[in-house]
This record gives structure tokens, C-alpha cells and sequence, in this order.
């Protein structure tokens, strides 16, 4: 009989949800050999959970006063899945600044972002999934032999491209690598430079991690990688994987075989134990932030796994975020600049038109112009292609009775129901509920009601009816719920099948659409007058793109152009647009910024409270405000009062959000991590509150 292996006191990171109030790891008993990083089965209360053998504290350090259990009184972990090799210290460290960082638990940020599958694995199961990679990778490894290599075609680089490329290169030679903003043009060659800098840390046997902001927004790219890298391994990692996929791809980058990985937001975590280079596409779009759970921006831990890692990291925009481009202004990024479109393509001219020319007249809000209309007709005539842009859904965002004034409110949300004329429903945006539309006013019986406004549906019925013999066809949330729908009416789009493309910012985002000529902004004056300081940033970056979705082939670059139908010509944000001076609206915003006082100059956390009555919500967040200014943390800080969100009510929830201003992101860190336990325990007493959670960075105010 050999001896029981004496054993030891290990911390094991559990998910133990943030809202318990547990926010270190936890102590359990376990064999003396078993490593950081490897995955373990644990008791927590009365359930078997996953859990992740975090690292031992250092001599002195405690996470709580408490005084640690006794060893009598721990558990014994359970069964350990080691035939995986452990997460590293560096994607450790990676985590514990991502919790501290946006205040959740380390436990329940590690376990949220590994594959879910891998959480519901034993040692066996996990065994037989190694094994089965194992051979589907041996027999890749042979058919890849088999098949005579290609050599991808590489376009020679222009010279403007080829310094940009020596600068992104140049950062490896650092110990300690300088984050990269890449700034160019859509169609400046920005993907050929992202190309290009993998190519090299793949041959220095390194993984690559490109990050891109939507996947089924951005096809193109992924086939440009999978076309430029044939025969390399080259994994996905996004949210509508199976969760077989999702592990499949993830194990791949664990064990270090993928040597490309490519994915959302959530691939910022993947594990890659020979990163060496990070690659933020669009690294501006606001689909980086994760807007529930841990709100983490993926683009800024980007920035941190960097820095912890020692490799250099490309954010590319053509309209960088105000943060970065701050960072680049003040020297802690360096900015590479391309600033010419490959093939000498011109931008298109944009067109600012006055709507105030138009004669007035009730409605007249939601006409297309005639004007536009004549460009989209001499289009049609030189069978070229349009986009039509407007952002917003459906037919009409409100149905109206003039007779009593009804509207076609949801009765569960602050918001109106949106007209979708094509099934005929009533649906609200934000709680999802559809209803039949009536055939009368509900409210009188008026047999006329009107849809208000116009949304995609109506503004594609429009332009069908004002076009004769045009092919219409319209691309957004929609008409792109089935599986693979975007993918073949993009198809349609490329194939020529289409005259006039009418959508959302689905369609202004990524796509390379050739023969594009004119796009149009139907109606984009709302985010001038938001209350969300960053809609303006948004426009600007949105306009941008959907004006570089025309011209991209250079032959027709000249005579493309960009309408834009507003009551504002004279504002600054479309008078920059209209040179394509991105640098002027930056340095607009940044000055606007700096004398309010908003980020980048200050540093900002929205606390949000969700509860069944306007009362609990609002207490909550009030009592939340007598706790922070008893704190001595926080002098110094601007604590906002409580205020109904924009939307004060979605799905009969009350909700009410308040906002925390400080000078710098220490402050504010040290006072969250002082508040945030507070907050757990008035959460306990609120009656009524059922949600709440801080957001720390938030995007949208
Ligand atoms: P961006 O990512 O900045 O929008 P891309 O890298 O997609 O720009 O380049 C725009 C187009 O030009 C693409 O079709 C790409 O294949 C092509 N391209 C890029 N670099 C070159 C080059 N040096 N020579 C020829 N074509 C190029
Ligand atoms: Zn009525
Ligand atoms: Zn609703």
C-alpha cells in the first residue's frame, strides 16, 4: 500500500458570481504537484464546479481581513483535468487585471471566458477530445503534405505601405514594444500590412491574434487571411460557433497549434502560449465593449496583453477611437499613417444637402429628395450600384391616430413599438414583444392610423416605387436573422444583382463592394443632438465608412460620391466630413472633450440599477451615493446623481443609472475597489432591485 500524498493548501479560482460577494479564490485542499493554471473540479457549496488552480499567495498577501480557514475545515478539490497543459502565468495575469479592472471575480471571469463545453468536461471525456484533435490534426497534417503547397499571390507594396509596414516591424525589435495605431483610409492597404507583419511572426514560429469587431461583418477579411495563409492553421474564435467548434478552436490555440487565430471580442482571452503579434481591426467599433457580465473593452486588454506579454500590437481605423487617438497625440502610441488609397482611388466627393431648401411641408422630414433622387436615377442609367444608408429597422418607428393622438407605445417599455409593415407587427426594440398591427386606432377606432417616420422597410418601398425597374434590396437585422442570409445577399450585391442597397450600419461596415459609386445618408442629424456624448464620434466614424464603401475601384473613384441629406450642412462634424478631414473632427471633439471634462480627460463609471419599481432602482442607487461620499476615496471625484436611463423602462423594468467622474483611472480604480463591497451588501437589503452592475469605461451614456 503506497502513502496517501500529504496535502496541500491551494487557492482555486471558482465561479462564484460576483454578486456573492466573493471575489478572490478560494482555498481547497489538493496534491502537492498540482500546478497554476489546471483546471479542477470543486465542491462550492453543495455543487460540483469547475475551478482553476490559481497562483499561491505571496508571504504576507491576503485578498480579505478574514482569517483564512483552518486546513480541518477545507475540502478537498476533485478531480483535475491535467491532461491539459495549465494556463499560463501570463494569461493569469491577464485575467486578474481584466476582473480588478472592470470589478468582477477573478473565478468568474476565468471561467466565463473559457469554452463553455470545457467547463462541463471530466478527465476521461477531456482525454478523448485530445485524442480525437490529436488524429483530425495528424490527418491534416498528411493531407497538407500531400497537397503541393501554393504560393499566395502577394501584391508588391506601394511605397507608403512598405514604411508602414518597416515601423510595425520595427516594433518587435523592442523589449518592450510600443502599441501601433495604424490610421488609413478604407482601401489604404491597412489588411495587406496586418498580412504582411503576421507573415513574419509566423516565421518566427509565433501565433498571431486578429481581432476583428463582428466576423459575419467582416468575410472578406477572414478569406483574405485563410487565401494569404493557405496550408497554415488558422482557427475562428466567436460566439456563433457550436460549443464543440468553440473548444475545438480554442484547444488548438491552447496547445499552440493554431497559428492564426482570428476572432471577436471575446478571443482576447484566447489562450496562446507563443503569441506574437495582436492585430485590432476597426479597432474604433463600439462591438469591442461587452455590455454585459464583465463589461471588458477587448481593444484595451488588447493593448494590456501587450504589455504583459512584450508584443506588439496594430490598431487599425480609418477613424480611430478619441482614446487612441489621444494616445497616439501624446506619444504612448506610435501613429503609422497611411494616407493614400491603393490605386490612387480618390475618396468620394461628398455632397452636404440642405434639407432647408427643400419647400416646406408637413412630412417633409422623411422625403427623399429630388435631387438624390436624379443621382440615384443616373446611376441606374450607367448601371452603377447605390447604397442607401439610414439607421433604423423596420417600416415606421411609431404608428400615430391623428384623431386621439394614440400611439403605438410598448406597454412595457418607455418606447414605441416600431411598425414592421412586411409581417405586419408591431415590435418593440427593446423588450422584443410583437404584436399584430390593429386595424384600427385602438384607443377610438379611427380606421386611419399612419405610420410616423421611416425606417428601411419603408425607405426600400420608397425608393422602389420612385425608381421604377430598379432592383431594390435591403440588408439589415431583418432580413438577415436566418443563417447564411447575409452571406448570399451580400453574394447578390457583388454578383450585380442588385441596383440600389438600402441598410443599416450593417452594410456601412467592412464589406469591399466594387462597384459601388454613390452612397447616400438618408437622415443621420439625430446623433448631432444626442445626449450621448460619444454620438457624434459615432456619425463621424460611421459616415466615414459608408463613404469609403464607394469608389474602392479606382477607375470609377472619380466620379463617385457621397450624399448626405441634412438640416445642418454648416456643422462642424459634416464640414470635416466633406474634406475627409478626420484629423480637424478629432481635434474638434478632443478640444469639446477636454472643456467638458469626458474622456479621454476623464475617466468615467456608470452604475446601472434595474428594479420592479422606480423607487427601488432609484434608492438603490442613492443609498449607493451616501456610501460613496462617506468614503474618503472619494474626495476628489464627481459622483453624478442618480438619473433615469434614456430609456427608463424596458420590459416593465425601472431603470436608473449614475455616473462617477474622475481625473485619472487610479482614483477611480482605488475608489471602485473600496465602493464596489458596499454596494454588494446595500444589493442585499434593496428589496425590489433585481439588477444592478457597474460599468467601468462605459460607451454609451
Ligand atoms: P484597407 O484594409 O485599408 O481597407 P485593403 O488592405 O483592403 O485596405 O486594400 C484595399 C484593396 O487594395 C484590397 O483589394 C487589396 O487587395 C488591395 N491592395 C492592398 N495593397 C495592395 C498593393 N500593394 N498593391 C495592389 N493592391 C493592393
Ligand atoms: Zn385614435
Ligand atoms: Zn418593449
Amino acid at each position: 500500500m503506497s502513502e496517501p500524498t500529504p496535502l496541500r493548501r491551494l487557492r482555486v479560482a471558482v465561479e462564484a458570481p460576483q454578486h456573492s460577494g466573493l471575489t478572490g479564490p478560494l482555498d481547497y485542499l489538493g496534491p502537492q504537484d498540482l500546478t497554476p493554471g489546471t483546471l479542477v473540479h470543486v465542491t462550492l457549496g453543495r455543487r460540483d464546479v469547475m475551478g482553476l488552480v490559481w497562483d499561491d499567495l505571496a508571504e504576507g498577501q491576503a485578498l480579505t481581513d478574514d482569517e483564512p480557514l483552518p486546513e480541518s475545515e477545507l475540502r478537498p478539490v476533485g478531480e483535475a483535468l491535467d491532461a491539459l497543459p495549465p494556463l499560463s502565468d501570463r494569461w493569469r495575469r491577464l485575467v486578474e487585471f481584466a476582473a480588478g479592472y472592470y470589478q468582477r471575480s477573478i473565478g468568474e471571469l476565468a471561467l466565463a471566458v473559457l469554452p463553455p463545453q470545457l467547463r462541463e468536461l471530466d478527465a476521461k471525456q477531456l482525454q478523448a477530445r485530445l485524442k480525437k484533435l490529436d488524429k483530425a490534426d495528424a490527418e491534416a497534417a498528411k493531407a497538407a503534405a500531400e497537397t503541393p503547397a501554393v504560393v499566395p499571390e502577394r501584391p508588391a507594396l506601394t511605397a507608403q505601405q512598405q514604411q508602414a509596414l518597416d515601423a510595425v516591424l520595427a516594433l518587435a525589435d523592442s523589449a518592450t514594444p510600443q502599441p501601433a495605431l495604424l490610421w488609413g483610409l478604407t482601401g489604404s492597404g491597412k489588411t495587406e500590412i496586418y498580412l504582411r507583419a503576421a507573415e513574419a511572426a509566423l516565421e518566427r514560429g509565433q501565433q498571431v491574434l486578429v481581432l476583428v469587431p463582428e466576423i459575419n461583418l467582416t468575410p472578406q477579411l477572414e478569406a483574405r487571411f485563410a487565401e494569404r495563409f493557405a496550408g497554415h492553421a488558422i482557427v475562428s474564435l466567436h460566439s456563433a460557433l457550436t460549443p464543440a467548434q468553440r473548444l475545438r478552436h480554442w484547444l488548438a490555440a491552447h496547445l499552440g497549434r493554431a497559428q492564426l487565430v482570428l476572432g471577436t471580442r471575446l478571443a482576447v482571452f484566447a489562450s496562446m502560449p507563443r503569441l506574437g503579434l495582436i492585430v485590432v481591426d476597426e479597432e474604433h467599433d463600439p462591438s469591442y465593449k461587452q455590455q454585459d457580465g464583465a463589461r471588458y473593452s477587448a481593444r484595451d486588454l488588447a493593448v494590456y496583453r501587450g504589455h504583459l506579454e512584450k508584443v506588439p500590437v496594430v490598431l487599425g481605423s480609418a477613424t480611430p477611437s478619441l482614446e487612441s487617438w489621444q494616445h497616439a497625440l501624446g506619444g504612448r502610441y506610435r501613429r503609422i499613417d497611411l494616407t493614400e488609397r491603393i490605386g490612387g482611388g480618390a475618396l468620394p466627393r461628398v455632397r452636404l444637402f440642405d434639407m432647408n431648401r427643400l419647400e416646406r411641408k408637413k412630412g417633409v422630414t422623411t422625403t427623399l429628395s429630388v435631387p438624390l433622387l436624379d443621382a440615384l436615377r443616373k446611376r441606374l442609367d450607367r448601371g452603377e450600384q447605390s447604397l442607401v444608408f439610414l439607421n433604423r429597422r423596420g417600416y415606421a418607428p411609431v404608428l400615430h391616430c391623428d384623431q386621439c393622438n394614440w400611439k403605438s407605445d410598448c406597454p412595457h417599455c418607455s418606447a414605441h413599438q416600431v411598425f414592421h409593415k412586411e409581417d405586419r407587427t408591431l415590435r418593440c426594440h427593446h423588450c422584443g414583444v410583437s404584436t399584430r398591427v390593429p386595424r384600427a386606432c385602438p384607443s377610438c377606432g379611427n380606421p386611419d392610423i399612419a405610420p410616423l417616420g421611416r425606417g428601411t422597410e419603408r425607405l426600400e418601398e420608397q425608393l422602389a416605387q420612385a425608381l421604377p425597374g430598379a432592383r431594390v434590396a435591403r440588408i439589415d437585422a431583418d432580413t438577415t436573422k436566418l443563417k447564411g442570409s447575409l452571406e448570399s445577399q451580400l453574394a447578390a450585391v457583388h454578383e450585380g444583382d442588385v441596383d440600389i442597397l438600402v441598410g443599416t450600419q450593417m452594410v456601412a461596415k467592412g464589406h469591399d463592394f466594387r462597384r459601388i459609386t454613390l452612397v447616400a445618408a438618408v437622415n443621420p442629424d439625430g446623433a448631432l443632438f444626442s445626449s450621448d456624448f460619444r454620438a457624434p464620434e459615432r456619425l463621424f466614424s460611421l459616415l466615414m465608412q459608408a463613404g469609403g464603401r464607394a469608389g474602392r475601384d479606382a477607375a470609377q473613384a472619380a466620379a463617385s460620391e457621397m450624399w448626405v441629406q441634412t438640416w445642418y450642412p454648416e456643422h462642424a462634424l459634416y464640414q470635416s466630413l466633406q474634406k475627409h478631414d478626420y484629423e480637424a473632427f478629432a481635434g474638434s471633439q478632443l478640444h469639446e472633450r477636454m472643456t467638458a471634462n469626458l474622456p479621454p480627460f476623464a475617466h468615467l463609471a456608470l452604475v446601472r440599477a434595474e428594479g420592479r419599481t422606480v423607487e427601488a432602482a432609484r434608492d438603490f442607487l442613492v443609498a449607493a451615493q451616501e456610501a460613496a461620499q462617506a468614503l474618503p476615496l472619494s474626495l476628489g471625484l464627481l459622483l453624478y446623481p442618480p438619473v433615469p436611463m434614456a430609456v427608463a423602462r424596458v420590459a416593465d423594468s425601472e431603470r436608473f443609472q449614475m455616473l462617477i467622474e474622475a481625473g485619472s483611472r487610479a482614483q477611480l480604480q482605488r475608489f471602485l475597489r473600496a465602493w464596489l463591497p458596499e454596494l454588494h451588501a446595500l444589493k442585499r437589503r434593496q428589496k425590489g432591485l433585481t439588477r444592478w452592475a457597474v460599468d467601468v469605461d462605459p460607451l454609451a451614456i
